[in-house]
């Protein structure tokens, strides 16, 4: 029998309707989330496939694909044809891949931390669970990006053990490779949290199972001591990946047509800022909504296996098949704009994250930071003190860090032109996302903080970009 959980009917403080452990995800399914979900599960596996067949069979065209397959040109069954099959060739080198990670992951502990000024790795504190836990990481994807990268790059100039291009050459053989992690990770993850949950008191059920599998019960699952799901999940077969997938179409396009162009370099290198920002600051992730909010199952779990590496790149394989070269104004426009969108997004961040570690003794753009004290409780009932930054970034907007992402976002995306709508997918994926994300947290929010919070949303009216959300 799964643990009951409900959620504590909280003390009237001053009137004020506040809830015990208010954080995570909900315990309640309405019908409009259920649909969500169950639409989630039926469609994201085929958006994906979409967007890989789209490319690989129509020039990542999907107007062509579109056209072929309302005029019967084309038929659902001979697209699924000529797609390339499950290769056990394939599977020995994801299988070697995903070990390699593992083994990066649980038996390298970090060293750069020692060698690198400012860089927070090694054994760290994650944020308090609903439960009132504060689980220890070990950081080291900086690390294991570093090594990973520099054998690649030894193999690509000396060593010649695999082409460069193997990612891009083998895709949709991956595609059926990542799938099998993905569901099984997922189905894995649920079938634990009812066998041998790592924390049962951090594990939410809700009674029902579809909502369950896909938003996850346990909070933090583990095996062992060390190896946390939602850390490597995340971060090493997913965010590892989106780098050398790019170089590997890079490689591609030097192969095809013996140039790369400028819009391949800037997705390279904008996407590149952006992991290695994530690698760099990998210890702030452990605050950050995935690791802090969201219980672990098939969103994410299938998500960093599938929808990360796939969908995250869709850019660069859109370039490889479509190589544009674009005019210095407009190289240096993708350019500003990812740049100025990175500064935003760091910035506040950083800001959020200084002003917590520092309990508020800190400056915030030149000045002593304001904000609101808020009380919270754990799902013990224990109450918690925490404040919420009401200047810098903050001050101008409740998440301007989510508006830097999507200038980025936009940055990509316009670097590959104006020619196809298929790039752009990844901008109108983050814009939902963020939005999504933004609405569910100020809802967590309001749930943990009660009045506090709605002192918050009035000091900053502002959700993502003052006059228009
Ligand atoms: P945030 O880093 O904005 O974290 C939100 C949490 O911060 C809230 O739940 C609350 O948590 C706390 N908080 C909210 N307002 C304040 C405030 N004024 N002062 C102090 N603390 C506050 O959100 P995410 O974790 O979603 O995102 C982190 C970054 O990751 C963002 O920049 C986002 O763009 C990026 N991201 C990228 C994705 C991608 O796929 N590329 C996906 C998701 C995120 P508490 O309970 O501690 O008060």
């Amino acid at each position: 029998m799964p643990p009951q959980n409900s959620s504590k009917v909280p003390p009237a403080e001053n009137g004020k309707s506040v809830q015990y452990g208010q954080w995570g995800r909900a315990w309640q399914v309405d019908w409009f989330s259920l649909a969500g979900v169950v639409l989630l599960l039926c469609c994201a596996p085929g958006i994906v496939f979409f967007f890989v067949v789209t490319c690989e069979q129509y020039q990542c065209s999907i107007s062509h694909i579109l056209i072929d397959v309302f005029s019967g040109d084309a038929t659902l069954g001979s697209i699924w044809e000529q797609t390339p099959s499950f290769s056990w060739m394939v599977v020995k080198i994801y299988c070697i891949w995903v070990v390699f990670q593992v083994v990066l992951y649980m038996y390298f502990p970090d060293i750069t931390h020692k060698i690198l000024p400012g860089y927070a790795g090694g054994v760290q504190d994650g944020a308090r669970t609903p439960a009132g836990l504060i689980n220890q990481y070990q950081i080291n994807g900086l690390q294991s990006w570093i090594i990973t990268h520099v054998l690649w790059l030894l193999n690509a100039k000396y060593f010649h053990w695999f082409s460069p291009t193997i990612i891009f050459d083998n895709w949709i053989p991956l595609l059926w490779c990542t799938n099998i992690l993905g569901y099984a990770v997922s189905t894995f993850a649920f079938i634990k949290a009812y066998l041998f949950p790592t924390n049962p008191e951090d594990c939410k059920f809700s009674g029902n199972v579809l909502y369950d599998y896909m938003m996850g019960v346990e909070f933090n699952p583990r095996i062992g001591k060390w190896f946390d799901f939602k850390l490597f999940f995340n971060g090493r077969p997913g965010i590892v990946a989106w780098t050398l997938i790019n170089l590997s179409y890079a490689a591609k396009q030097q192969e095809l047509y013996g140039y790369v162009t400028n819009s391949m370099i800037l997705v390279n290198v904008l996407q590149a800022l952006y992991v290695l920002d994530f690698f760099w600051n990998e210890a702030w992730y452990l605050k950050t909504i995935d690791i802090c909010h969201d219980h672990f199952g098939w969103y994410l779990g299938w998500g960093d296996c599938v929808w990360l590496p796939f969908l995250y790149t869709l850019q660069g394989l859109y370039l490889v098949y479509n190589p544009i070269q674009l005019s210095t104004h407009h190289a240096a426009g993708v350019l500003a704009l990812g740049l100025v969108g990175y500064y935003i997004f760091r910035s506040t961040n950083h800001q959020k994250d200084l002003f917590r570690r520092t309990e508020g003794t800190c400056s915030i753009w030149g000045r002593k930071p304001t904000f609101i004290e808020c009380k919270y409780y754990s799902a013990d009932g224990t109450p918690h003190k925490s404040k919420l930054l009401t200047s810098g970034f903050w001050g101008v907007a409740r998440h301007f860090n989510y508006t830097g992402d999507l200038m980025g976002s936009l940055a990509y995306c316009a670097a590959c032109g104006g020619g196809h709508l298929l790039p752009y997918f990844y901008f109108v994926y983050m814009t939902i996302l963020l939005v999504h994300r933004c609405v569910r947290d100020e809802h967590r929010c309001g749930a943990k903080y009660g009045e506090d919070w709605k002192r918050y949303t009035a000091a900053v009216p502002v959700r993502l970009l003052p006059g228009l959300f």
